[in-house]
C-alpha cells in the first residue's frame, strides 16, 4: 500500500525532504502523499521514511491502495528508471529555447 497523510498532520516539514520517492508534497492545507509515487520506502529503505519521523503518527497505510511488496518494487523500479531517463537524457530535448 502506499501511505497517507490524515487531518492530525501539523505541517512540521519535517517528513518531506526525506522521501526518497519525492512522493510528499505541501496540499492546500496539509502534507500529502502521491500514492503513485509511494513505495513504502521499498526499494531504499528497511521502513518507511516519513513515519519514522513524523511527531504526530499521523501517516497510515492508505487503504484505497493495496499493493504488495513485489507491486511496490515494481512501482520503485519504473520511478528510478524515470529517474535516470530524467538525468541522462538530452538537455535539449525538453529546453523550450
Ligand atoms: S513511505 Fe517512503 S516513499 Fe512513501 S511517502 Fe513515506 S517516505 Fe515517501
Ligand atoms: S512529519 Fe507528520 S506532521 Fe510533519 S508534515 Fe509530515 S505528516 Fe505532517
Amino acid at each position: 500500500m502506499a501511505l497517507m497523510i490524515t487531518d492530525d498532520c501539523i505541517n512540521c516539514d519535517v517528513c518531506e525532504p526525506e522521501c526518497p520517492n519525492e512522493a510528499i508534497f505541501l496540499g492546500p492545507e496539509i502534507y500529502q502523499i502521491d500514492p503513485a509515487r509511494c513505495t513504502e520506502c521499498v526499494g531504499h529503505f528497511d521502513e518507511p521514511q516519513c513515519v519514522q519521523v513524523c511527531p504526530v503518527a499521523c501517516i497510515p497505510v492508505n487503504p484505497a491502495h493495496v499493493e504488495d511488496k513485489w507491486t511496490l518494487l515494481g512501482k520503485y523500479e519504473r520511478l528510478t528508471a524515470q529517474a535516470r531517463q530524467v538525468a541522462s537524457g538530452p538537455a535539449a530535448a525538453d529546453d523550450p529555447a
